[in-house]
C-alpha cells in the first residue's frame, strides 16, 4: 500500500503482454489472451482526530514519507477492512489509546498527478477516548502529544493535520458530540461488510 504504483507490463492474471485498447474513453493497458483490463489503481488511507481538553492527538512519524514530521494518527486501510476498523487500528497501534468513532470528518482527494503514484484518498474521523494510556510504538511513530493549535505552530506540523485539529476543536466547542457525516445502521446494502456515512 501507500502512493507508488507501479507500471503493469504483463497480465497480472495469465502473465500474457499487456498491449493498449481504447475502452470508456481512455487508452488502458489490456490484456488480449483473458480481457483482462488495467483500471487503475487507488489507495485508501484514513486519519484520527482525538481531542482531550482543546488540545489535539499528534504523532511524529519515524520513517519516510515524512521522517520527523508531526501528524494526526493514521495509516493505509485493507482491501477487506471497514475505514473505521482501521482508524481503530492504526490508534492502537500507533499510540495505544482504544478509540471509538463519532463520525467522517473530512476527506481529502489525490488523483493521479504523477506517473507511478496511485489515485489516494483519505478519510478522516472524528474519535472518542475508550481506553488505554499514550505509548508511542517506537517503530511507525517516534513522540505522541496532545496539542493545542496555537502549540502546534512550533512543531514541523503537516497543515492539513492542523487544520484538522481546530476544525474538530471548532465543531465540537458547543458541546455537539456529533459531527460530520455519521455511520447509519439498519440499511441495507450489497455487500457484506459495507457501511453507509450520511449527514
Ligand atoms: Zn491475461
Amino acid at each position: 500500500m501507500g502512493y507508488n504504483c507501479v507500471e503493469f507490463k504483463y497480465c497480472p492474471g495469465c502473465s500474457f503482454e499487456l498491449g493498449y485498447k481504447e475502452i470508456e474513453g481512455k487508452l488502458r493497458k489490456y490484456c488480449p489472451q483473458c480481457d483482462y483490463i488495467h483500471w487503475g489503481e487507488c489507495s485508501i488511507g484514513v486519519g484520527g482526530v482525538i481531542l482531550k481538553e482543546g488540545r489535539g492527538l499528534l504523532v511524529q512519524r519515524a520513517n519516510n514519507p515524512g521522517k520527523g514530521r508531526w501528524t494526526i494518527p493514521g495509516g493505509y486501510v485493507e482491501q477487506d477492512e471497514k475505514i473505521e476498523d482501521a482508524i481503530v487500528r492504526e490508534l492502537k497501534e500507533e499510540t495505544g489509546l482504544i478509540t471509538e468513532t463519532v463520525g467522517v470528518l473530512a476527506v481529502r482527494d489525490r488523483p493521479q498527478d504523477l506517473p507511478g503514484v496511485k489515485h489516494d484518498i483519505y478519510i478522516v474521523f472524528l474519535l472518542r477516548y475508550v481506553s488505554g494510556e499514550l505509548k508511542p510504538d517506537l517503530t511507525e511513530v517516534s513522540q505522541a502529544a496532545f496539542c493545542a493549535p496555537e502549540e502546534c505552530q512550533n512543531l514541523n506540523i503537516a497543515p492539513l493535520s492542523l487544520h484538522l485539529i481546530k476544525k474538530a476543536i471548532e465543531q465540537t466547542s458547543n458541546g455537539n458530540p456529533a459531527s460530520g457525516l455519521i455511520r447509519q445502521e439498519d440499511i441495507q446494502m450489497v455487500g457484506a461488510l459495507s457501511e453507509l456515512y450520511s449527514i
